[in-house]
């Protein structure tokens, strides 16, 4: 059963720019897919759809079984958690803790279930210690995997990362991608991290020009370009 469909998708930006020009493909519960590709290929503006922050020119998005429209928009950002390329972009609290709490919070969760929700996000991205910290003062790393922390309190079925390593130390992106590694969710990726990509996703998506040029396992698709 498919967790993620797009059929025929076509984004046309206001000034005229066709950023996506027909792109289908289906992905699997559970499934690790990387979407690479040159810059301007449309990859961020792939992304964006997944959880619609875009509205489609033209094509369809289904995620589980709700096809994306504005009245399941609240469903599905539930279900897709986005991690944008900066981390400074999902972190705006005072403390860790607020930023975790954001999400479970404005789902109705407080006193002890919210605190539970928050360590619980926290110790998975191995952060349980940032906790009463700044975002603002923490590392490229730390707040790579706040970031994350704060998408997985709200228990989405599907991960999307765009460009997860961007940035990072060597050390913090093996980190990361230890961490990664270790998630059961269906997870999307952009990257130019191509050792990354082999290391972490069966199967790999290649954008070119807003089409899909190649779509297949990782190795022969590496082989392949
Ligand atoms: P990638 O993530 O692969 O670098 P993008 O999705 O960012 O590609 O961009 C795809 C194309 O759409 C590029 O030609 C880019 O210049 C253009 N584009 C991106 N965002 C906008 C925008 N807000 N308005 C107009 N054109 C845009
Ligand atoms: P209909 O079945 O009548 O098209 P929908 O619920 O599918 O109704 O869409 C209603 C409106 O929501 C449409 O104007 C459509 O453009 C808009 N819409 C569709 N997808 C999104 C999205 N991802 N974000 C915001 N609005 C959207």
């Amino acid at each position: 059963h498919h967790i993620v469909a797009v059929k025929n998708l076509r984004h046309v930006y206001p000034d005229g720019t066709t950023a996506l020009r027909d792109v289908s493909f289906r992905i699997h519960h559970g499934e690790s897919v990387a979407i690479i590709g040159a810059n301007g290929a449309g990859k961020s503006t792939l992304l964006l759809h997944l959880n619609g922050y875009l509205v489609p020119t033209s094509g369809e998005i289904q995620i589980g079984d709700f096809p994306l429209t504005k009245g399941t928009l609240p469903q599905i950002r539930r279900t897709v958690g986005m991690v944008f390329q900066e981390p400074d972009d999902q972190l705006f609290m005072p403390t860790v803790y607020d930023d975790v709490a954001f999400g479970p919070l404005n789902l109705g969760l407080t006193g002890d279930d919210l605190d539970r929700c928050v360590i619980e996000a926290l110790e998975r991205v191995g952060a349980r210690h940032l906790v009463e910290k700044a975002p603002y003062h923490l590392s490229g790393g730390e707040k790579r995997r706040v970031a994350i922390a704060t998408v997985l309190s709200m228990s989405p079925d599907i991960l999307v990362l765009d460009e997860p390593t961007n940035g990072l130390d060597p050390y913090s992106r093996r980190q990361l991608i230890a961490l990664l590694k270790e998630f059961r969710h269906t997870r999307i990726f952009t990257s130019h991290d191509l050792d990354m990509v082999l290391d972490l996703c069966e199967r790999t998506i290649v954008l070119k020009d807003g089409e899909v040029r190649a779509d297949g396992p990782t190795l022969e698709i590496f082989q392949d370009e």
